[in-house]
This record gives C-alpha cells, sequence and structure tokens, in this order.
C-alpha cells in the first residue's frame, strides 16, 4: 500500500515536471528564442543594408547604374536573401520597391508613418498597402556629398522569423521526447534506491517496535541511505537477540526455581501431615536446605548479574598475594574435596605473587572455578590450581580430571544459563550463571579468560592479572 502510493506519487511528479518544462520552453522558451532571432535579423539586415549602400545605391546616385539595373540587382539580392528591399527618396516617396515588378511603385511610407525614418529598427509593425502583415524594417540613410540623399530599407516579415523559431522549438520538443524517458528512468532509479529501500526501513522498524522479527531488512542493492539501512539492520538483530535473550531468561529462571520450590512445598506438606515418619524427618530436613541454598545461590548470581548489567561490574582494585588466596580457598573446599575423595595439588611458581585487582571478586571467580571443577570431577581425582608469572601477568590455571566439556558446548558455557545436557543431569545444583559471572570479573579488570578441555579427561580454565609493581 505505502509503495503503491509511493509509485502514485513519483508518477505525478515525473507527469508534472514533463508537463512544465513542456510548457516552459513552448512560451517562455519559444518567446526568449524568437527575440534572439529578431535580433540576429536586425543585425543580418543592417550588415546587408550596408553593403548595399556601397555596392548598388552608390552606383546609381552617380549614374554609373541605371534604375532598371539598380532595380534587377536588388531584385536578385531580396530574392535570395528572401527580404524585401526599398529604396526611398528623402520625402518619402519608395523610389524602388524589389515585390513591384520593375520596382516600380508612386507610394509615400511618411504618409503612414511620419516618423518611420527616425528609427533604424522597426518590428512588428504593419502598414496597410504597404506590407503584408507584421514586419521588421531595417533603414540606413544614404549620403552623397554629406547631403542625404535618401533610404535604403530592407524589410522581412516577422512571420518568417516566428516559423524559424517555431523550426527550432520542434526541434527543443523532439530533444525533450527523447530526453522524457530518460527522466523516467531517473526517477526509476531515485525510486528503487531512495523510496523503495526507505519504505522498507520504515516498515521494518515499525515490525520491531511490534516485536515482529520475522521479516528482516534486505538491502541488497546499492542504495542511499546505505549507512542508516545497516543501522537499522543491527537495530533488529540487537533487539531480536534482547528479545531471545530475554526470553530466555524467564524461561530458564521459571524452569530453575519451579523444581526446588515443587520439592520444598512437596517435603514440607508431608512432614506436616505425618506422611514422613518422624526418624526420617531430619532427611527430609536436609533436602529441603539444600533446595533452599540452590535458590539462594540462583537469586545472588541473577542479582549480581542483573547488577552488573545495570552498573557495569565496578571494581574496588588493591594488591593482593594471590597465592594466599588460592590457599584460604582451597581450605574453605575441604569438606567437599573429602566428600569426593579428591586431592588437591597447589603449584605456585613463588611463595607470593602480588596481583593487582578487586579481591572479593577475584575470590568469586577462583571460587566458582574450583566449584566447578569439584562438581565435574571424577571421584578419587586431582584438582590442581596453579600459578605462573609471565611477564607483566599472572597466569592462573584451575585444572580438574573430570567428564570434560563437549566441542560444541565449549564457545557457549559462558552464555548465562547454559549448562551442557550432561552436567544438568549431574549437577542439579549448578543455575549455569557461574561462569557468565567469572568472564564478566576477569573481562572488567581487563584481562582474558579460556578453557581447554577434552570430554571424559578434563578440563583447564585459565586466567590472567596484572602483576603488582
Ligand atoms: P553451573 O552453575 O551450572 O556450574 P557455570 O556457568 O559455572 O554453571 O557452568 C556452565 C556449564 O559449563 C556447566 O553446567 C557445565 O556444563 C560446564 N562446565 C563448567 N565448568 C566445567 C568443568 N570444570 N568441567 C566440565 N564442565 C564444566
Amino acid at each position: 500500500m505505502r509503495s503503491a502510493v509511493a509509485v502514485g506519487k513519483m508518477i505525478l511528479l515525473y507527469l508534472a515536471l514533463a508537463v512544465t518544462l513542456f510548457l516552459l520552453l513552448n512560451t517562455l522558451g519559444l518567446d526568449l528564442m524568437q527575440r534572439k532571432l529578431v535580433k540576429e535579423k536586425e543585425e543580418d539586415l543592417y550588415s546587408e543594408a550596408n553593403l548595399l549602400l556601397e555596392e548598388y545605391i552608390g552606383g546609381y546616385y552617380t549614374d554609373n547604374l541605371n534604375r532598371e539595373e539598380t532595380a534587377e540587382r536588388l531584385s536578385i539580392v531580396a530574392g535570395v536573401t528572401n527580404t524585401r528591399i526599398w529604396l526611398t527618396g528623402i520625402s518619402g516617396d519608395i523610389i524602388l520597391d524589389t515585390k513591384m515588378v520593375g520596382g516600380a511603385t508612386g507610394k509615400n511610407i511618411l504618409k503612414v508613418d511620419p516618423a518611420f525614418f527616425e528609427y533604424t529598427f522597426l518590428s512588428d509593425v504593419a502598414y496597410e498597402g504597404f506590407t503584408e502583415g507584421k514586419t521588421l524594417f531595417v533603414n540606413l540613410a544614404f549620403y552623397r556629398d554629406y547631403v542625404k540623399r535618401g533610404y535604403i530599407t530592407i524589410s522581412v516579415s516577422m512571420e518568417s522569423i516566428y516559423n524559424e523559431g517555431v523550426y527550432y522549438s520542434d526541434f527543443v520538443n523532439i530533444c525533450l521526447l527523447l530526453f522524457l524517458p530518460v527522466l523516467l528512468g531517473v526517477f526509476a532509479i531515485i525510486y528503487c534506491t531512495n523510496i523503495i529501500p526507505v519504505n522498507r526501513m520504515g516498515e521494518a522498524t515499525l515490525n520491531f517496535a511490534k516485536g515482529d522479527f520475522k521479516e528482516p531488512l534486505e538491502l541488497t542493492y546499492p542504495i542511499e541511505f546505505g549507512g542508516l539501512g545497516s543501522a537499522i539492520i543491527y537495530m533488529g538483530d540487537k533487539l531480536k537477540n534482547f528479545k531471545e535473550v530475554q526470553r530466555r531468561f524467564l524461561s530458564n529462571v521459571s524452569h530453575d526455581f519451579k523444581s526446588p520450590l515443587t520439592s520444598i512445598k512437596g517435603y514440607v506438606e508431608a512432614i506436616k501431615d505425618g506422611t514422613i515418619p518422624k526418624e526420617d524427618e531430619e532427611k527430609y530436613l536436609d533436602i529441603i536446605i539444600f533446595e533452599t541454598e540452590r535458590l539462594q545461590k540462583l537469586t545472588t548470581n541473577i542479582l549480581e548479574l542483573n547488577n552488573f548489567d545495570d552498573n557495569g561490574v565496578v571494581l574496588h582494585k588493591a594488591e593482593f598475594d594471590i597465592n594466599k588466596m588460592i590457599k584460604q580457598i582451597a581450605l574453605a573446599f575441604e569438606g567437599t574435596f573429602k566428600k569426593k575423595k579428591l586431592v588437591m595439588s597447589l603449584v605456585f611458581s613463588q611463595k607470593e605473587q602480588f596481583v593487582v585487582g578487586d579481591p572479593d571478586k577475584i575470590q568469586q571467580v577462583l571460587y566458582n572455578l574450583i566449584d566447578n571443577a569439584v562438581k565435574f570431577s571424577n571421584v578419587d581425582s586431582v584438582v590442581r590450581v596453579r600459578t605462573e608469572e609471565k611477564g607483566a601477568k599472572v597466569v592462573v590455571y584451575v585444572k580438574d580430571y573430570g567428564i570434560g566439556i563437549p566441542k560444541e558446548s565449549i564457545n557457549k558455557i559462558w552464555d548465562r544459563f547454559y549448562k551442557t545436557d550432561m552436567s544438568r543431569g549431574r549437577d542439579k545444583k549448578g543455575s549455569g550463571l557461574g561462569l557468565s559471572i567469572v568472564k564478566e570479573i576477569v573481562t572488567a579488570h581487563g584481562e582474558n579468560i579460556s578453557v581447554v578441555s577434552t570430554p571424559g579427561a578434563g578440563s583447564e580454565f585459565v586466567f590472567t592479572l596484572p602483576l603488582a609493581k
């Protein structure tokens, strides 16, 4: 609909332009051209009159040429130049007229226009009995012995000049006719490279605003406003992605909240109505505590990430000994290690290794990485945390000999709520948020984190921190 209106407008504009051009050329253009032709004609006739004056009229007055000879010669000139020539005495009597056979006349021009000879050029005038329609006259006086003897007048009908104008305007009109398809082509190009894309951009923006991303904005050929088009495409992708993230977030959050809440509710009701015998209550209360902790961890992580999104990761940097921090965290994990019969191996290239960073946040990074290493380790294996100085950095390695990460998941583990299917079954406590937080924190420090993993053999997470000076 929108494009039909645009096409209609373009056609109207095109027709308006074509008609205006046509009218302009045939009115103002033609008028200007005719004025120019009259001017040119005046100059031509003036030169011709001068020439005739020198060539023949002088001879006529010095009796070198008789009247008949003069009349004959002037007639030839008039015939060739398609003009009319008069020879007029000082009193206005026309002595010779090339239009009359034998040059004969007997008329006096001053009787119809006493001011006739006061003008060199007289255009668009008509004298009954003297002219056939409107005429252009050029008058030139001739002298002999410093005495004015008469005038030579050359005239041409205005119609013949106008006809010449019409001839040129026909020519211009043909050019215009040839130009109109070109103009149509220009309009088509403007339509394709401007109107269509702008309309599409408008439609796409409206669709995006409605949350409809089904029809992506496609701008295939080179267009104007290309930058705007790319920006809209980029905006569409971002919005689509944002919507998708939002949808995934809600479905993940609801899913992760639903199962612990269901089991808590089920066990509490069972304890209340006595379905669970008194002696088993302890066991089920432990499950309730486990599920509550899971919910607590999930909520804390969501709030933390939300806070990162709103305010960025706010860092309170300080210098601290990373090796000491690792030792403290290892102590906190002692119980868990024992339960899974794991051995914690700490390897430090130096006794103390001072780094610059936010101690609380780096502690969280280490905690999440070691927690994952423990969770995904095979029973009776080793978890190794190692630090090493490399240039101006300290590199921290957290390695386990556990289930590893499938190749297809390796790039996704940093995404919010991402858990590999396998781990979902094994680790019900996980939220899929731990590594997202880790990545945000390390990146906020301007550092890198990466992982090397072999499914079935284990994983090693590696991140860097700046060495304190
Ligand atoms: P979770 O809370 O589920 O551990 P994370 O964001 O910390 O969430 O981890 C995302 C997913 O990455 C985990 O569910 C797991 O599938 C995988 N993963 C993380 N660390 C390891 C590891 N050391 N070994 C194997 N898989 C891991």
